[in-house]
C-alpha cells in the first residue's frame, strides 16, 4: 500500500483507462459499483458521466459521503485531493517502552511521551525527519501510565503548537501543563481515527491510520520478544474490557502495529491479532 504514496490516481487504476489514456467503455453493467481504492468507489450511470462517492473523513473532522457528478477528470482530480498519504511511523525508545513520531509531509503528531526525561530523545527522532519541535502540532497519550506520559511536561514546553489529546476516564489521572483534550471512539486527529480501548486503563485509546493500514495500539496488547500477547495483566484495570477491546482491534483490517512493550509487527498485523482475539 506504501508504495502507492507518489502515484497519480490514474496510475493506481490503469484499468479504468484504454490505451490512448481515456475513458475505458464501463465493464460493468450499471448502477453496478467496483471499488477503485480504498475508500473510493466509482460507478457508472446511464449518460456516460458517472458518480464518485468518496468517503469525506479526513480533515473534515467528520465523516459522510460526498458526491460529485461529472467527467472522468472532475472525478479523478477530485478523488486525487481526497488521496491521503499515510503517516511515516518513527518510534522512540525509552529504556522498556516505546513512543511514536508519526510525520505526514510537514507535521507530526506524537504519540506518548515516555519515561520522564525523555524529551532530548524525541528532539533526536523529529530531527531524522528533518523537522523541528514547531512541526509537532498533536500529542496524543494512548493512557495515563506513567511509562507513556512521562515526558509530556518536557514536550509541550518545546512544542507550543502541539494540542494534547486522551481518552476522558484517564485525563485526571495525567498531569499536564496544558490542558488535555479528550478525545472518543471514532474521532479524529491529525487524519488519524481514535479506536477505545478500554480495560487496560478506563480510558486507554488506540490509534489508527486507515490510509497507511497502521495500528498504534498503546498497552492494548504487547509484542514482546515478538510473541503477541493480550493486556499485561499486571498492570491492567478491567481484564474482561481489555479482551473485548482485543476483539474490537480485530476487526480493523490494518498491516502493521507497534506496540507500547516490544517489536512493531510489519505485516500480517490485524491476521495476527484476529488469531489472538479468537483465543479470549
Ligand atoms: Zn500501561
Amino acid at each position: 500500500m506504501q508504495g502507492n504514496r507518489n502515484k497519480t490516481f490514474k496510475e493506481m487504476n490503469p484499468s479504468l483507462l484504454d490505451p490512448n489514456g481515456m475513458v475505458a467503455k464501463p465493464r460493468f453493467p450499471k448502477p453496478e459499483i467496483q471499488q477503485i481504492d480504498r475508500r473510493t468507489w466509482l460507478t457508472w450511470v446511464a449518460t456516460g458521466a458517472f458518480a464518485i462517492w468518496t468517503e469525506l473523513a479526513f480533515g473534515f473532522g467528520r465523516r459522510g459521503w460526498g458526491i460529485a457528478l461529472g467527467n472522468v477528470d472532475l472525478a479523478m482530480g477530485l478523488a486525487e485531493a481526497q488521496t491521503q498519504d499515510p503517516v511515516k511511523v518513527l518510534r522512540v525508545i525509552t529504556e522498556f517502552v516505546n513512543s511514536y513520531v508519526l510525520v505526514r509531509g510537514k507535521e507530526i503528531a506524537i504519540v506518548d511521551t515516555g519515561l520522564p526525561n525523555s524529551g532530548a530523545k524525541f528532539g533526536e527522532v523529529i530531527k531524522t525527519a528533518g523537522l523541528g519541535w514547531d512541526a509537532v502540532g498533536h500529542v496524543i497519550l494512548t493512557h495515563y501510565h506513567p511509562d507513556h506520559v512521562g515526558s509530556i511536561g518536557e514536550v509541550l514546553s518545546v512544542a507550543p503548537k502541539a494540542t494534547v489529546y486522551a481518552g476522558a476516564e484517564d485525563i485526571p489521572q495525567i498531569k499536564s501543563p496544558r490542558t488535555i483534550k479528550p478525545v472518543a471512539d471514532g474521532d479524529e486527529v491529525f487524519g488519524l481515527r481514535i479506536i477505545a480501548t478500554p480495560g487496560h486503563t478506563p480510558g486507554h485509546i488506540s490509534v489508527f491510520d486507515p490510509v497507511g493500514l497502521l495500528l498504534v495500539v498503546g498497552d492494548a496488547m504487547t509484542n514482546i520478544n515478538n510473541k503477541l500477547s493480550g493486556s499485561n495483566p499486571q498492570y491492567t484495570t478491567n481484564m474482561a474490557q481489555a479482551n473485548e477491546s482485543i476483539k474490537k482491534l480485530a476487526a480493523l483490517k490494518f498491516e502493521k502495529a507497534v506496540f507500547g512493550h516490544g517489536e512493531p509487527i510489519e505485516q500480517g498485523a490485524s491476521a495476527a491479532v484476529a488469531k489472538l482475539a479468537s483465543t479470549l
